[in-house]
């Protein structure tokens, strides 16, 4: 089957086709579900909804008509099935909540719908979002479209899937340690997680709270900037949305970011656009534990940003390793408090027998959570409980401001953007979590630190190393800015792929229809 979106390289080309009716977006809607439902092996779509869809593109097509079209009107996304969605089931990837429906939208389905994308349904994730592989779903693993044997990354792997499948030209994830950046790493496709705060959180289902930020995966980098730009504006319902609004500073006399103006900020800067940027290379990221390939991919695309007049600067983040320990320690705690509503008595499963109320709730609990959501809820409450909060809990917050402080102490005085790698491998073969799960959490190194700091980062595709059976597989980069600076590292991945092409790759499993 040909795949409609293989003719648009990006949102604006398929803008342009919209505006100009060589495509309406009903019809293309129609085409994206077909192709859908003809991909249903690779498991990224866990919800379809064709009347929805098509009452979604027809609206658009409307607005199109009226000429009150927005970057984004007619755009085919979908949403992580963490973001609840009026029409569409929301599960959170977890047989607790089969079948629920949610009464409202979260707040980035809302802005998404204002400007006019059509959501093709909801997509697969790694249950609560606790996993890098996608492999803790209830619905089972969704599978990465450059080879049907290995992990899309979690925990937004359906989101990966879907654009690196071409199902979709962007679709929403969440990042709470990785979960944006590592999945579009190793599908070959571009994501960011924006500073804590930037996006609202209301009607995310919660996992960690202090380290949950949604963001949106896409093609590119210039794709990406639209996708954020609507899905960041302020939120009462939010306690840490960030208070600003376009254009007037608030009280910290910050405004809210034009994602989309840094656009063009590189391009008429002559051979050396980069030149007086200082790009920090931390030494912690290249030590034992990276894969070869991974390492010179990434160095490759350092020594770009160095041929595009970027200075190299060797940094250090001393605390890079205790990310892990701290990580495991402060996300599991939070979990543990945020899934308590899990009680059976509001929503959710219910156990069909029981003797009490305790025995009801015990029995839903342990039938409605997978193992991997139990064993961080038991994690959780041990470093939360009596005579443990201080040799656990106490001390990973500790960790996590020397985290914080590590980048402060760079960030600026050193350097002006971190460059890195993502994932410390290319995408591994399924089936691996189960047998260590500690195994999965080391994949983490080299993201979670950003969300203990509250940072904003990337993941954009710097090339191709070799996957456990020596096939071709894509390699992330990633770029790490200071607080708010998510413009300039959209800015400096654009022009980056402006320069090269690896975004440009397409898998050719999807094309086949292979996986
Ligand atoms: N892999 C990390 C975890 O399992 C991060 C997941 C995420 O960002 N949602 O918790």
């Amino acid at each position: 089957m040909t795949q409609i979106l293989n003719d648009f390289p990006n949102i604006a080309s398929l803008r342009s086709a919209l505006d100009s009716r060589k495509i309406s977006s009903v019809e293309l809607t129609q085409t994206l579900l077909n192709e859908i439902a003809a991909q249903t092996k690779l498991n990224a779509f866990v919800d379809i909804n064709t009347e929805l869809s098509l009452a979604q593109a027809k609206s658009a097509d409307e607005m199109i008509a009226s000429g009150s079209a927005t970057a984004l009107t007619g755009i085919p996304i979908a949403h992580k099935d963490i973001f609840v969605t009026q029409g569409w089931h929301t599960t959170a990837g977890s047989n607790i909540l089969k079948g629920y429906k949610s009464p409202f939208d979260a707040h980035v389905v809302e802005q998404l719908l204002q400007v006019g994308t059509v959501s093709l349904g909801k997509l697969n994730c790694d249950e609560f979002a606790m996993g890098s592989g996608n492999e803790h779903s209830a619905f089972g693993p969704a599978h990465n479209p450059w080879h049907p044997k290995v992990v899309p990354g979690g925990s937004s792997g359906g989101s990966a899937a879907a654009v690196a499948a071409g199902l979709v030209m962007a679709a929403t994830g969440t990042d709470t340690g990785g979960s944006v950046r590592q999945p579009a790493s190793l599908c070959g496709v571009s994501g960011i997680k924006p500073t804590y705060g930037t996006v609202s959180r209301f009607g995310m289902i919660a996992y960690a709270s202090s380290l949950d930020q949604a963001g949106p995966i896409a093609r590119s980098a210039h794709d990406l900037m639209l996708m954020l730009d609507s899905m960041s504006n302020f939120d009462s319902r939010d306690a840490t949305s960030i208070q600003t609004c376009r254009g007037v500073a608030n009280q910290h006399g910050r405004v809210k970011q034009d994602f989309t103006e840094h656009d063009q900020r590189f391009q008429n800067l002559g051979a050396k656009p980069f030149a007086g940027l200082r790009i920090g290379v931390p030494e912690e990221y290249f030590g034992p534990g990276l894969d070869n390939g991974v390492a010179k991919a990434v160095e490759a695309a350092i020594a770009q940003f160095e041929a595009l007049g970027a200075q190299r600067v060797s940094i250090s983040l001393p605390h890079t390793r205790l990310s892990i320990p701290a990580y495991y320690v402060i996300a599991p705690a939070e979990a543990s408090s945020n899934l308590a509503r899990y009680d059976a008595i509001r929503y959710g499963h219910r156990t069909e027998q029981y003797t009490d109320l305790t025995d009801m709730t015990a029995r839903s609990r342990s039938e409605g959570f997978g193992a991997e959501v139990q064993r961080r809820i038991m994690v959780g409450t041990y470093v939360l409980s009596h005579g443990y909060y201080d040799a656990y809990y106490l001390q990973a917050q500790r960790i996590r401001r020397l985290i914080a402080e590590d980048y402060q102490a760079v960030l600026g005085p050193q350097c002006d953007v971190i460059l890195g790698p993502v994932n410390p491998t290319v995408a591994p073969p399924m089936g691996k979590t189960d047998q260590s799960p500690t195994a999965e959490w080391l994949a983490d190194i080299y993201t979670l630190s950003l969300n203990l700091a509250g940072l904003p980062g990337m993941s954009i595709p710097c090339g191709f190393a070799p996957g456990f059976d020596g096939s071709s597989l894509p390699v992330g980069l990633q770029l790490i800015g200071n607080y708010f600076e998510e413009g300039q590292l959209l800015a400096l991945a654009h022009h980056f792929q402006n320069t090269t092409d690896w975004h440009a790759q397409r898998p050719k499993h999807s094309e086949k229809g292979a996986v």
